[in-house]
């Protein structure tokens, strides 16, 4: 395997920002990782992992180690009965191809997370979800290398502790597990509804009434079309912000100030605000702040028009994230990790 030297990050993040890596290599196997870890260990030099770099930002020094690619391949059938089937996926496998060809054999259970950019690996990383799915209601079981015993490990979907957007991988045990493959359960029943209400909104203005994971998937792919810029046309990471989460009391303030204030009562009794509509109440929505335009399809999205450092990135999300916090006591958090 080949270990390249300073190499510009900007060219493998879908912010195109970023300087140099001091070293980087892909990994095709988990053999091959296992080595390249033990070996950068034995010469303390830090590793960082990247799958599709859709949700990493880099910043303008670089970064001082090695950054692993992965792109382990796999799509493997492991069980199959009357309702279900049970399939294990290469953690470099691209996310959207895995969903066409779960769609493709009639499967469903991940229909509704279609168009999202990246690969496999990373969707139990922040919980990956959309439209009423999220990758922790069909994952069974995932495989990673631990970095500190430095050995393969099974985990189950109960010790991988997920929450809205949330496991382990990127709290108490992050950087620690690199994942290298998942297992997940589909169904071969039809989705149901009632569906995650925008979807469920377009399927209804269409007059869709036969729901099929294809019919899902193409409705998903229509809506996501407007609302989420292409990376490969326009440079962003997706969501930038992760929605907001108030407890009750906090909740109880802001109603009567904002009366229209969208909040979602969550399991645990704190509140989610989309912090897409908090931009917007801003006024922040479409504007341009040093070379990052707010989506004004979608505030959430930061596009890159014509920044050129992770300096001005970070000008734009402190002026948002500034604005919000003054006007509503909110601190809003960045989604995409950071080198
Ligand atoms: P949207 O439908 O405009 O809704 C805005 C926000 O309100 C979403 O974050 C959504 O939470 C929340 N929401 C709407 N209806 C809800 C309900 N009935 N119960 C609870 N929460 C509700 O969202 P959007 O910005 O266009 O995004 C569409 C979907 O793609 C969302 O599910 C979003 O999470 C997902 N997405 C995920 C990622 C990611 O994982 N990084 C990136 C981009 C978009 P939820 O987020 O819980 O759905």
């Amino acid at each position: 395997m080949d270990i390249h030297t300073n190499i510009p990050l900007k060219n493998y993040l879908t912010m195109k920002i970023g300087g140099n890596a001091r070293f980087m290599t892909e990994v095709h196997s988990r053999e091959e990782l296992a080595a390249v870890c033990e070996n950068a260990k034995s010469k303390n030099i830090p590793i960082f992992i990247i799958g599709g770099g859709s949700n990493v930002i880099a910043r303008d020094e670089g970064y001082e180690g090695l950054v692993i690619r992965i792109r382990i391949p796999g799509f493997e059938i492991i069980s199959e009965d009357d309702s279900s089937t049970t399939i294990r996926i290469g953690a470099g496998e691209n996310w959207d191809s895995v969903v066409k060809r779960s769609v493709d054999m009639k499967l469903s259970g991940i229909e509704a997370m279609s168009g999202i950019p990246g690969t496999a690996g990373a969707t139990p990383i922040q919980n990956v979800g959309a439209y009423g799915q999220e990758i922790a209601d069909t994952l069974q079981s995932l495989e990673a290398y631990d970095l500190e015993t430095k050995s393969f490990v099974t985990m189950q979907n109960s010790e991988c502790g997920f929450s809205y957007r949330d496991s382990i991988f990127r709290s108490s045990s992050a950087g620690r597990y690199i994942i290298t493959s998942i297992t997940i359960v589909l169904s071969k029943y039809m989705p149901k509804p009632p569906f995650y209400d925008s979807l469920q909104r377009y399927l209804d203005e269409k007059q869709i009434k036969i729901f099929t994971p294809d019919i899902i998937r193409n409705t998903v792919l229509e809506i996501r079309k407007d609302k989420l810029p292409d990376p490969a046309v326009q440079p962003s990471a997706g969501s930038f912000f992760k929605n907001a989460i108030v407890d009750k009391w906090q909740a109880e303030q802001l109603k009567p100030s904002y009366p229209d204030m969208p909040m979602f009562e969550m399991a645990d009794g704190r509140f989610k605000i989309p912090t897409g509509w908090l931009i917007e109440k801003t006024g922040l929505k479409g504007q341009l702040i040093n070379g990052m335009r707010i989506s004004p399809n979608n505030a959430l999205v930061l596009i890159n028009e014509s920044a050129h450092s992770y300096d001005e990135l970070a000008k734009a999300r402190d002026e948002i994230t500034i604005k919000i916090r003054d006007m509503f006591r909110i601190q809003i958090e960045q989604e995409p990790l950071e080198m």
